[in-house]
């Protein structure tokens, strides 16, 4: 093979499958006390910086994983790393790992991280060119490990429920850059998002062009209604969540609800018993008003908790170990 990611490949990436060495005096001998990986130096938070020749930062070309690791153990792996994979060759990027590579440098990140409950970003950018879209410039992907925690919402939020607004802009189509890519381009989300802010509610739903419903600004949204528990389809044009994959087991298989990925309306949401939200960082959340209108009973409803429930058992309890913690504690 001749091509990029073969000639990138052969390099193993630093600090893979080696013990971790012993911190310098400074804390930065090597590059190899940070908890974030850049293109195989591991660097800490001053220290880990891109050019602003990256086509990342220019515009937007690349994309990216948000993964949470419980108990020592990295929820849904395998899955963050099929979805990378498809997001990647999906805007043709040759990603110069192998999924096994990454998932080693995302469990040696955690470890240097040392938190047993953590949060990695894993970023992959088009690399280093010059300031034209031209991507042939662009020799060498940038990637990007970053462990650390996010700021979640808080433990009340869960009992009460958030608020949703319908925003005015629409979920990008089908027929642009793909929703299901997990791309650098989360400017719409991030414009519906504030509209939600700015209305005092929490996330935006965002419609597709057919007025249907998509999914909101960071999350996949879930309604149970008359019984049956339903969700838009990917053909709805959103990001085929890990979060919503794993709730849809929850549901379907171990809850037996009758479960349906099908088109929704707003008028489902607003007149269905139940409605929650589904993501990584958010895990499962309940709805109780949307554009104003009370949703179900007003509070975090029945069938939302039994999945908050499981959903919780899963993440503690299923992934892949790193460090001592999975050891210690399962
Ligand atoms: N939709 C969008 C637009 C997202 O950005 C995300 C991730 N934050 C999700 C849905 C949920 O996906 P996951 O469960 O994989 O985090």
């Amino acid at each position: 093979m001749t091509t990029m990611a073969a000639r990138i490949r052969k390099e193993p990436p630093a600090g893979i499958g080696r013990a971790l060495p012993a911190p310098g005096p400074d804390g930065q001998k090597g590059g190899f006390m940070g908890q974030i990986f850049i293109d195989g130096s591991w660097l800490d938070k001053d220290n880990a910086k891109i050019s602003v020749f990256d086509h990342g930062l220019l515009y937007g070309d690349g994309i990216f994983e948000g993964i949470r690791a419980y108990n020592g153990r990295v929820f849904r792996l395998r899955e963050h790393m099929t979805r990378l994979w498809s997001s990647a060759r999906a805007i043709e990027l040759a990603l110069p790992y192998s999924p096994e590579e990454m998932e080693r440098i995302i469990l040696e990140a955690l470890q240097r991280a040392g938190a047993p409950d953590n949060y990695v970003r894993v970023v992959i950018t088009r690399g280093k060119g010059d300031l034209g879209l031209d991507r042939r410039k662009c020799k060498k992907p940038t990637v990007i490990v970053i462990a650390e925690m996010i700021e979640l919402y808080s433990n009340s939020v869960y009992e009460e429920g958030i608020r949703l607004i319908t925003s005015s802009l629409r979920r990008v189509p089908l027929d642009s850059l793909p929703p299901m890519v997990k791309s650098l381009n989360y400017l719409n989300n991030i414009l519906a998002r504030s509209e939600a802010t700015r209305a005092g509610a929490q996330e935006a739903i965002l419609l597709n062009h057919q007025g249907l419903v998509a999914e909101c600004s960071g999350d996949n949204i879930f309604l149970v209604r008359e019984g049956r528990c339903m969700t838009p389809p990917v053909s709805a044009g959103i990001l085929p969540g890990i979060t919503r994959g794993a709730v849809i087991e929850i549901a379907r298989d171990q809850l037996k609800l009758p479960f349906a990925e099908a088109d929704c309306t707003l008028y489902d949401l607003y007149s269905a018993e139940e409605v929650f939200l589904t993501g990584t960082g958010a895990e499962v959340i309940g709805v109780t008003e949307i554009d104003g209108r009370k949703i179900g009973s007003g509070r975090t409803g029945h069938w939302t908790r039994e999945i908050q429930k499981l959903h919780r058992k899963m993440t503690r309890s299923t992934g892949v170990p790193f460090g001592e913690f999975a050891a210690s504690r399962i």
